[in-house]
């Protein structure tokens, strides 16, 4: 059964009546970090080149999608700077006629060399993920060395121009407490967007647990013991994850993106192309949608899109973390791209 415009250039619309504008792109599932709560510390099978869409894929699969109203783009992954010569994907993807926004998701660690060619080559927007300011938490975290890289990468980023930067902070429990404090403190004297992502059950460990989420209400409380009392902010998008706040100084704002306290999925405009190809409809989604079958067996752009719409339309009103038939999904953070 499909959706009845699934033929033509309508909106791609799911069963709840929410519209998809927004498409995550998974560039790789590679990363030269390995962050406990994604990926697994040692023996990881990556995959190989061979299966891994072409630059070239991707852009057809985002030009087939643009006229049914994908506009917004997120690239990431693994780590998408890992990813040889990434600035000619962002080139080629702001050109598609549609595409409103480009934005990139990075752990930083390769920013201060590809800063310039990436604004150059168009990139709206960049978050780059930091959960510590602290060297050794950092090499705990992430079983690597690199703080000082990825401060570098911020600074560099904001000196050829990016403004807005956004910085991503793990919510877990018994680990960013500390963390709190000084990343607010950073990202309020360097301009930058700091938010707070809960835990999810994605890490390949799967050592995650209900208790293990530090929730979004419990950061207000210890910002505002910090800060004084943060102001909420008017969300202009509807489908925009984090709950932002305004520091009582008027200096800066903050995110909390509360996926397991507070779910959105209601307002949730997005779908997500892992770096095979495969088309998800949900981070928590267990099915998965072949695309790169298609792409590289001539199929028409009308049968892509109507296998989109398929995915569309089986997804679920919401991913039921808390439900007791809670299933994980097979994968990954890093094999779906977060
Ligand atoms: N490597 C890039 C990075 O770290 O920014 C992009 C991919 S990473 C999977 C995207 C985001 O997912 C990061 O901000 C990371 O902190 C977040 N993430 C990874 N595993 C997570 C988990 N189990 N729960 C919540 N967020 C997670
Ligand atoms: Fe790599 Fe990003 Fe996963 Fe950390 S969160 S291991 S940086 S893909």
């Amino acid at each position: 059964m499909t959706l009845g415009n699934s033929e033509g250039l309508g909106p791609i619309v799911d069963r709840f009546g929410r519209v998809h504008t927004a498409m995550r792109i998974s560039v790789t599932d590679r990363c030269n970090i390995r962050c406990f709560y994604c990926m697994p510390n040692e023996s990881v099978r990556f995959l190989p080149n061979k299966e891994i869409l072409s630059f070239e894929e991707i852009v057809s699969v985002v030009e087939m999608l643009s006229p049914l109203g994908v506009k917004k783009l997120r690239i990431t992954g693994g780590e998408p700077l890992v990813r040889s010569q990434l600035y000619k994907l962002i080139r080629n993807l702001v050109a598609i006629p549609g595409i409103e926004d480009v934005a990139l998701t990075t752990n930083g660690i390769l920013l201060k060399d590809q800063a310039q060619s990436l604004y150059e080559a168009g990139l709206h927007r960049l978050n780059v993920s930091l959960d510590t300011l602290d060297e050794s938490l950092f090499e705990r975290i992430t079983r690597r060395t690199g703080l000082a890289r990825v401060l570098q990468g911020i600074e560099q980023a904001q000196n050829v121009g990016f403004s807005k930067i956004r910085l991503n902070a793990i919510a877990m429990a018994e680990l960013t407490e500390t963390e709190i404090v000084p990343l607010a403190d950073f990202a309020r004297k360097n301009n930058l967007e700091l938010r707070f992502i809960e835990f999810m059950p994605l890490d390949a460990e799967e050592s995650w647990q209900p208790g293990k989420v530090l929730t979004g209400a419990a950061i207000k409380g210890i910002i505002e013991d910090a800060f004084g009392l943060l102001e909420p902010v008017e969300s202009t998008e509807p489908s925009q994850p984090a709950r932002n706040f305004r520091y009582a100084d008027g200096m800066g704002q903050i995110g909390l993106i509360n996926s397991v306290s507070e779910p959105f999925c209601s307002s949730c405009n997005r779908l997500r192309l892992t770096a095979e190809g495969k088309l998800r409809n949900c981070l928590f989604s267990t099915t998965e949608w072949d695309l790169r079958d298609l792409l590289r067996s001539g199929a028409s752009v009308e049968a892509i899109r109507h296998r989109v719409r398929e995915c569309v339309e089986a997804k679920k009103q919401s991913h039921g973390i808390d439900g007791h038939d809670f299933q994980r999904p097979a994968k990954a953070m890093y094999q779906i791209g977060g």
